[in-house]
């Protein structure tokens, strides 16, 4: 039999098990604090439990399922490493520090299904979801073995959709969250989706205070339709009103990502458009210029058009950003994540 992957399961499911052991319930709680506040892999190692149960746990779980495959770090600090599933799946993770914080960008899904234009992330195609405990693995690699060795913030923006997988995505943000866990607050944490519409509105009743991001990337169906195919099943009208739900229902801002792509929805026309759309909603647009991606002709605007887009934008009273982009030469940029294993 195959071992399973501890991480997979809630406190209360391993205390279930414990029990059923016949041990103390409390020894649950010991092993959580071993594997997510100390970082150990390895049952024998958890010295307070008494031997019998170690043994017992190192039989039927394992704690680790990701293997490393490569590392690279970006001259801006930014580190982004690959790993290898035990089925032979690329995972990609990336530690991003900044001031005072550093976010871990983490991947969903092996592969992508939703074929964006403009991203890199799934032109070798969707392979499988990620389970709860490899989205953990993902998280308690870049928190233990980066050379930061910290992580304050968590963006679910790497490969794949989290709304596409999201009973596993949910059970995973459950245990960041969690004080038994890695006791990251829910507003350090961002799901960022494509516009899944069933999704949103199921994380609308959660009762969690998590950041959602909405990768809008256009304004009106005509240009979603050619860069987004998703736009054809939830478009851009349907998806704004789930937004406008969305905050009715949590409370919470919904920010927008907006990618800045030379040629395609970067005039002022589109940023009038933009701000016409989202007119009377609390949100915030993140405008992102793109990041190259040469087979697919994608090219940031210039510098000058960027800015004018961002006046033209806030002019109509829309609170907007400009995301600078980090970790470019080492390919761990938003979009760029890419399979290069699986070309061999
Ligand atoms: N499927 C989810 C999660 C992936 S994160 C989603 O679509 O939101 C996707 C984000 O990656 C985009 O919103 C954008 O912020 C970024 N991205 C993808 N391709 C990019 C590119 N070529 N340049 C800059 N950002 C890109």
């Amino acid at each position: 039999m195959q071992k399973e992957n501890i991480k997979n399961l809630s406190l209360k499911e391993l205390q279930e098990i414990v029990s059923s052991w016949e041990e103390k319930l409390f020894h649950a709680r010991q092993v959580f604090r071993w594997i997510y506040k100390k970082g150990i892999e390895d049952f024998a190692l958890m010295s307070d439990l008494p031997p019998g149960l170690r043994k017992k746990l190192a039989e039927r779980f394992i704690i680790n399922s990701l293997q490393l495959s490569k590392a690279a770090q970006s001259s801006d600090g930014t580190e982004k490493f690959l790993f290898e599933s035990s089925d032979h799946n690329f995972i990609e993770a990336v530690s991003i520090p900044a001031k005072g914080r550093v976010t871990g960008c983490i991947s969903t899904q092996a592969g992508c299904k939703f074929g964006c234009a403009f991203c890199a992330s799934g032109k070798l195609g969707f392979r499988r979801n990620l389970t709860t405990a490899e989205v953990l693995d993902e998280v308690l690699y870049l928190k233990n073995k980066s050379s930061v060795k910290k992580l304050t913030h968590i963006v679910f923006m790497g490969t794949g959709e989290p709304l596409d997988n999201y009973a596993e995505v949910l059970k995973a943000i459950r245990m960041i969250n969690s004080p038994d866990g890695l006791n990251i607050g829910a507003r350090r944490i961002t799901i960022s989706t494509a516009g899944l519409i069933p999704g949103m509105e199921k994380l609308s009743k959660e009762g969690l205070q998590i950041e959602l991001s909405v990768s809008l990337h256009a304004a009106d169906n005509k240009t979603r339709d050619l860069i987004m195919p998703i736009n054809k099943i939830y478009p851009l009208d349907n998806l704004i009103s789930a937004c406008r739900a969305y905050f009715k229902k949590t409370n919470r801002q919904v920010t927008f990502e907006y990618i800045l792509i030379k040629g395609l929805n970067s005039d002022l026309q589109s940023a009038q458009k933009l701000g016409r759309m989202l007119t009377g909603m609390d949100c915030k647009v993140n405008l992102i210029p793109a990041n190259p991606i040469t087979e697919q002709q994608v090219f940031p605007p210039e510098s000058k058009d960027i800015a004018l887009f961002k006046n033209a934008l806030l002019k109509t009273g829309i609170n907007v950003t400009l995301r600078k982009p980090r970790g470019k030469d080492i390919e761990a940029a938003c979009g760029q994540l890419r399979l290069k294993y699986e070309k061999r």
